[in-house]
């Protein structure tokens, strides 16, 4: 029997401390990811640091310029914030179309962030071959099962999914992520983030042994004031996207597009922002001709393999029907 010790935790400078000295340990926030990954075997940490205990990291507060959340914040407390909702809606709409209501109710911002993926391979170690599991191993989906995988991002290592929702809305709105640990506090552009799995899917994020999110910072602006995020899926609920879509758009007096804010989940190795898609939006009348033609620019580079190719095509019209939605 493999013995996991527990420690609560009631300063966030204990947690880091003990993380930092004990690399076989992990923090632990709602558990609906870390428990999960336990059971299955493909996690053993030897000691659960319990993050839910420690003081001022669950505020959600937004002003003039920007919306601030505390990594233990509730993905539920989060989605229904009456300013997350009327300022960031595709912010909310994008966690509440996450798991179910009682994972929600449990889940935090930060475990949100590092939730791991879904790849089949990857949470059953009886497939031997996973890069990301066991670094060297191989990469089973290549040439298995991959209608769920990525077409975006992906290497000849790893080409799992990366299968939040809510970090495709804070792509598309330039989030920062707030980090402590060891040697101080940094903060990290959404974007850099989440790493591309290039040779070493192993690593997913830029933290070091020790470091935690500490909150995410949303900057406030017209396009996320006027935002969407459509997620399409095998099921209506309860199920991770096989594409989605977080878009914001500000449309200028004479009905022509001053900005654009586009980014795409379910169909890349990390959430996928799409400049080329906003470059074809800005500075021209907004409308669903220009939607559809600015949204056929989308997954550009795709490299389907034999069961996801129709990720380029829904890709697409996803970010099409997510942009005629948004409210003018
Ligand atoms: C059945 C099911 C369906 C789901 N469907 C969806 C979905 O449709 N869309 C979606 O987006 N998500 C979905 N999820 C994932 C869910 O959103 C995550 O499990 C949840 O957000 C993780 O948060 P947590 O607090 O429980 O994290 P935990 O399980 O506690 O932790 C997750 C990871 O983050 C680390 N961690 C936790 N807090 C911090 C921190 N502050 N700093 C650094 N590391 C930290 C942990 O060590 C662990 O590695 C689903 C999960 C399940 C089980
Ligand atoms: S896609 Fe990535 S996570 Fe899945 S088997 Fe291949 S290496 Fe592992």
């Amino acid at each position: 029997m493999h013995t996991i010790d527990y420690l609560r935790v009631d300063a966030l400078e204990t947690a880091i401390a003990t993380l930092r000295d004990d690399p076989s340990s992990a923090p632990l926030g709602g558990g609906t990811t870390l428990v999960d990954l336990m059971k299955c075997g493909v996690a053993q940490p030897s000691r659960l640091v319990d993050l839910t205990y420690l003081p001022g990291l669950d505020g959600i507060e937004a002003c003039e310029s920007a919306l601030r959340v505390g990594a233990l914040a509730r993905m539920s407390d989060v989605a229904v914030h009456p300013e997350v909702q009327q300022r960031w809606p595709a912010v909310s709409e994008a966690l509440l179309r996450g798991a179910s209501q009682q994972l929600r109710n449990m889940a935090t911002i930060g475990g949100n962030l590092m939730q791991r993926t879904r790849c089949g391979y990857f949470r059953d170690p009886t497939f031997s071959e996973c890069n990301k599991r066991s670094p060297g191993s191989g990469c089973a989906a290549l040439e298995g099962e991959n209608r769920g995988h990525a077409v975006l991002g992906t290497s000849d290592h790893c080409i799992a999914t990366y299968p939040g929702d809510f970090a495709v809305a804070l792509m598309a709105f330039d989030a920062i992520v707030h980090i402590l640990g060891p040697d101080g506090a940094r903060s990290i552009p959404i974007d850099d983030f989440f790493l591309l799995p290039g040779d070493t899917p192993e690593q997913e994020h830029p933290l070091s042994q020790g470091e935690l999110i500490t909150g995410v910072e949303v900057p406030a602006s017209p396009a996320a004031r006027q935002s969407r995020y459509l997620k399409v899926r095998d099921r209506v609920s309860y199920e991770f996207a096989a594409a989605s879509a977080a878009v914001g758009l500000e449309i200028a007096d004479d009905g022509t597009v001053a900005d654009a804010r586009v980014a795409l989940g379910g169909v890349a190795t990390k959430p996928w922002r799409e400049p080329a898609v906003e470059a074809a939006l800005i500075g021209r009348s907004a409308g669903p001709e220009l939607f559809r033609e600015a949204a056929a620019l989308a997954a550009a580079g795709a490299h389907p393999r034999q069961h996801n190719a129709y990720k380029v095509e829904l890709a697409r019209r996803t970010v099409a029907r997510a942009l005629i939605n948004v409210p003018r």
